[in-house]
């Protein structure tokens, strides 16, 4: 690559600083960022390594939007209201100016639909894979964050948008499963490359969710930890677990595991008392994000934390719960 390291920064990322005082235009050892009145800043960092959490042939710009897209997944599980963030980008010595470019593209439409600036980072060449770590801020009121824990029994465990998307978008690109229509085999893969966090439903859970997770590793899997910080079990009817059109189709030939399990997914999920059921229907319609209950929380048992129920109301046995790297 023909560029040095400041010529970098200040070409591609000092841009997308412009607007926030605390960054000093990137021209100083380190950021300062004050929460808003009344509030405290929610931090969440999460890193993506080129051949594991995108492909390395990847579009730069969905690439740059994906690593901090899954950052206001998280975010927004808690009811945080993105602001910033901190870019740490390790680079083989064979990227090239078109792919910086393109990947500083994709953070600017993104920055600029959630309202966001790049307030720092650091800069690397790496003999490995491209690995993008981003940290997010974001403001939550004080004290009201949303918690894994805190679901109580006889809460309601809902999720956002549809399940397993992602993962079966991803069985699509590696070729492992083909699917009958290239339409909605497109859409799989778009969910998987692009998660759509909810932010604007997040910050809204505040007051009515009594527990909250990011769906990253699978529904089941994330569900169990809200089981084990809330010290509860729970029941999920597979039946009622939202699938989009085309996630159903692949499903008529995969196993429904593949939804419950695969990773990806970027939904919120939540539990809530049975009383909200009214104040988040009426949400989901004001904000369009797809609310569905899917279960129940229930006392812990000395059997499976989570219970898979299937249409005829026996239970499903799961090998793998989850996605886990190691
Ligand atoms: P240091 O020498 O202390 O590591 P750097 O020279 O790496 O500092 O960084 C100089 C400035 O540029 C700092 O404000 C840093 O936050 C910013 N910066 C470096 N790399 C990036 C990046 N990838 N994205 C955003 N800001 C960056
Ligand atoms: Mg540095």
């Amino acid at each position: 690559m023909l560029l040095g390291e400041f010529e970098l920064i200040a070409r591609y990322f000092a841009p997308l600083a412009k607007g926030f005082a605390g960054a000093f235009g990137l021209l100083d050892d380190a950021a300062v960022i004050a929460a808003l009145p009344g509030h405290e800043l929610v931090a969440k960092t999460d890193a993506i390594v080129g051949g594991v959490h995108f492909l390395p042939n990847d579009p730069p710009d969905l690439v740059a939007r994906k690593a901090l897209r899954v950052n206001l997944s998280d975010l927004a599980a808690k009811g945080a209201v993105p602001r910033a963030y901190m870019l740490d980008i390790m680079l083989p010595k064979t990227v090239t100016e078109e792919w910086i470019a393109s990947f500083a593209r994709g953070l600017a439409q993104d920055q600029d639909a959630y309202g966001m600036h790049l307030i720092g980072g650091d800069t690397d060449s790496t003999p490995g894979p491209v690995t993008i770590a981003i940290m997010a801020f974001g403001d939550v009121p004080t004290g009201r964050m949303l918690r894994r824990a805190g679901a109580q029994p006889g809460d309601r465990v809902f999720v956002t948008g549809t399940i397993g998307d992602a993962a079966l978008g991803l069985k699509v690109l590696r070729g492992e499963l083909t699917h009958p229509d290239t339409e909605a085999a497109n859409f799989l893969v778009d969910r998987y490359r692009l998660p759509q966090p909810r932010v604007t439903l997040g910050p809204r859970l505040i007051g009515l969710a009594s527990a909250a997770i990011d769906i990253s590793d699978g529904l089941l899997a994330d569900l169990r930890h809200i089981c084990e910080v809330s010290n509860l079990a729970a029941v999920v009817e597979s039946s009622r677990v939202p699938l989009s059109a085309a996630a159903g189709a692949a499903l008529a030939t995969e196993r429904v595991t593949t939804a419950l399990t695969g990773g990806d997914d970027y939904e919120i999920l939540f539990t809530a008392p049975s009383a909200e059921l009214n104040e988040l229907t009426a949400l989901s319609q004001a904000l369009a994000v797809p609310i569905t209950a899917i279960g129940r929380m229930k006392p812990p048992s000395r059997g499976a934390q989570v219970t898979v129920l299937d249409e005829s109301g026996e239970s499903l046995a799961f090998d793998r719960g989850g996605w886990t790297h190691f």
